[in-house]
This record gives structure tokens, C-alpha cells and sequence, in this order.
């Protein structure tokens, strides 16, 4: 497709527009609470292999189906476990994506072959305003090209998708700001926590009782060999910029990046230490107490430096527990896997 991109509103007409299209096996990118994504049709192989073009997604990471209410889990699901239904109680709708059992109306492209499915009821009002004007369940990985950080306003949409798409819905700027949590439910009676989002895994135990979280989110390898996520073998975000982390207090890391600086180097530092930097250029990612912000700042942050033409990145690592562990998630493989303890 090299057609211009309709750009569409939240009208009660242009939702009505985005939900013909996404019927008609078209694909159109939507505003969700997490990040933008890039919808089509579930149950349509031919318009799901359309998302994995667009987007140059790798053949083997799987989609997520998004409804617009509960109930259409029973069509989907070979079996709604007690789990799964504990948490869809707790969090749905909201940013948690819950693997399940899949029915074969399910078309084996959104799953890639797994006998898994993850589904997801997002909170985003207009999210499920279109697809419940589609009138089917909606594949939609999230509306960057593979390997770009993931888009939280339509311009970054834009900026990718341009040409390649039929229509990208302007919502505003997304409020969870990264992906969602992804949890394993598909049997037994502990969840296992697969990618970390804006629902913690502190949040899931206390409504489970426990959660397990996957050896491949805390290791800074890179995943190998069969993972239970496979999103997470891929290294996903990488900027052009070479990103380090470095793991330390504030003066350790305000030495260790002015050594360096201020030529051909950039910080990449919670709000209000930039200025503090000794003239090293610098983009703000959030107050360091404040992990909520931090995801609703970290994609945008990775593409600012990106446009800056930014070349060595020195970032401060953010927690592995709470709401952090999902902004450190994607840092980590922002940076490579590259760490520095101090
Ligand atoms: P994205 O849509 O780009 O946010 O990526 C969705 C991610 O969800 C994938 O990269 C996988 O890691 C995860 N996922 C989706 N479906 C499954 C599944 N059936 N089993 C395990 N992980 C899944
Ligand atoms: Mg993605």
C-alpha cells in the first residue's frame, strides 16, 4: 500500500469510518490507554498478515486480541480459567493482557501458531468505541515499525506508518505510556508475569495470591532458545543511539557522564537533573519518584533522542520493583542490555 493515510478524530462519524474499515479487512492504528495499536480484524488471517508487513514484525511474536466486553472472552477461549477470571474481576478493563486458551476462530496468524491467546479489554473509552463499531475482536501489536520505541501519540504513529496503513485515529497522547503487562493464565492456579506494564506484579499477587515472574524479564541477557513470551527474545527498541544504563545515586552518575562529556554525549536523566549536568545535553524522562510518568515519558523520550541526532547515551536505571520494573524493562533492551554498576 503507498496510498496517504486517512487521519481520523474521535467523532462519532470517524469511529464509525475506523470500524467500517477494520470490517473490512482494513488496517487502522487506535488509540489505547497503554500505546497506540495497530489494529485489524481477528478472525481474518489475510488482514492480520497486513499488520506484520506494515510493521516488518517478525513472524513468530504473537498479537493481542482487544475486545469491547467481557463476555466475548467465552467466544474466544477454550477455557476462561478461575485464574484468568480473577484478574480480568480485578483489572479489566485497564492495561493487563491475560493468556488464554484459544478457540480456533481465532486466526492462527494473531497467535502464530501457539494453542495460546493473549486478550486484553483496555480501558481507552474510544479503544472499545472502535472495536465494538468493527463488530469483530481486534488483533493490534502496538503501531511502531518493528524495532521502533512504541508510539504513544498519533504524530509517532504518523511518523511510521504513513503510507503503509489506512487510517490512524488521533486519541491523544496515550496515559499508561507503555505496553501492557502480559500474565500467563492459561493453566494452573499461580499467574506468571511475562512482560512487566503499568499493572505491577505487587498488584497481581495481591489478587492471586502470588505471582512468578519469568526468568527473562530480570535477566539482562538476551533471551535464547524457547521463552514463554516470545516478544521477549527480540531486542525490540533500538534506537540509533548507543544507550548505556548506569546503575548508581545521582553524583555517581553526574561524574561519571561530565568525565565523558560534553562532546558527542547525551543524558538521558529524571526531571530536574539535567540543568545540574554541567552543560551536557540532556532529555528528561520523568520524576524519579514518579514511575507512572516515567512510562508515560520513556518511548517518547528514546525517539527525542533519536531526532537529536543523539550518538552515546548514558541513562539512569530505574527500579526493578512496582511500576519501574516495566520502564526498566524497557530500557534495558533500549540500552542493549548495556549496564554500568557504579
Ligand atoms: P505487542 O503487541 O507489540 O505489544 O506484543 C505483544 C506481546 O505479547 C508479544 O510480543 C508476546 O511477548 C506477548 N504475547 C502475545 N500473545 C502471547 C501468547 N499467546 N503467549 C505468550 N506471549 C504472548
Ligand atoms: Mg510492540
Amino acid at each position: 500500500m503507498n496510498k496517504e493515510t486517512l487521519m481520523l478524530s474521535c467523532s462519532e462519524t470517524d469511529i464509525a469510518r475506523a470500524g467500517e474499515i477494520l470490517r473490512n479487512g482494513g488496517l487502522a492504528a487506535i488509540p489505547t490507554e497503554t500505546v497506540y495499536g495497530l489494529a485489524a480484524n481477528a478472525l481474518d488471517g489475510s488482514a492480520v498478515r497486513k499488520i506484520f508487513e506494515a510493521k516488518g514484525r517478525p513472524q513468530d511474536n504473537p498479537l493481542i486480541v482487544h475486545i469491547s466486553d467481557v463476555e466475548q472472552v467465552y467466544g474466544l477461549t477454550k477455557n476462561f480459567t478461575p485464574v484468568a477470571k480473577k484478574l480480568a474481576d480485578a483489572f479489566w478493563p485497564g492495561p493487563l493482557t491475560i493468556i488464554m486458551p484459544k478457540k480456533d476462530i481465532i486466526a492462527s496468524e494473531v497467535t502464530c501458531g501457539l494453542s495460546t491467546v493473549g486478550i486484553r479489554l483496555p480501558e481507552n473509552e474510544w479503544a472499545r468505541k472502535i472495536i465494538a463499531a468493527a463488530g469483530v475482536p481486534l488483533a493490534a501489536p502496538s503501531a511502531n515499525s518493528s524495532g521502533r520505541p512504541s508510539p504513544t501519540t498519533a504524530k509517532h504513529v504518523f511518523d511510521d506508518m504513513n503510507g503503509k496503513i489506512d487510517a490512524i485515529v488521533d486519541g491523544g497522547e496515550c496515559t499508561v505510556g507503555v505496553e501492557s503487562t502480559v500474565v500467563y493464565a492459561a493453566d494452573g492456579d499461580e499467574p506468571v508475569l511475562l512482560r512487566p506494564g503499568g499493572i505491577s506484579p505487587e498488584m497481581i499477587a495481591q489478587v492471586c495470591g502470588a505471582c512468578r515472574i519469568d526468568d527473562n524479564i530480570l535477566s539482562d541477557m538476551e533471551a535464547v532458545g524457547e521463552v514463554m513470551s516470545p516478544g521477549m527474545k527480540h531486542k525490540h527498541y533500538s534506537p540509533d543511539a548507543r544507550i548505556t544504563l548506569i546503575d548508581s545515586d545521582f553524583p555517581a552518575y553526574k561524574k561519571y557522564v561530565e568525565e565523558r562529556g560534553p562532546q558527542d554525549v547525551f543524558a538521558l536523566c529524571y526531571d530536574g537533573e539535567g540543568e545540574r549536568l554541567g552543560g551536557i545535553p540532556y532529555i528528561e524522562f520523568g520524576a524519579e519518584n514518579d514511575p507512572q510518568a516515567q512510562c508515560r515519558r520513556v518511548f517518547s523520550a528514546l525517539r527525542e533522542l533519536d531526532e537529536k541526532g543523539a550518538k552515546t547515551v548514558y541513562a539512569r536505571c530505574p527500579k526493578k520493583d512496582g511500576t519501574s520494573l516495566a520502564v526498566y524493562n524497557r530500557l534495558i533492551r533500549a540500552a542493549a542490555f548495556r549496564k554500568i554498576e557504579l
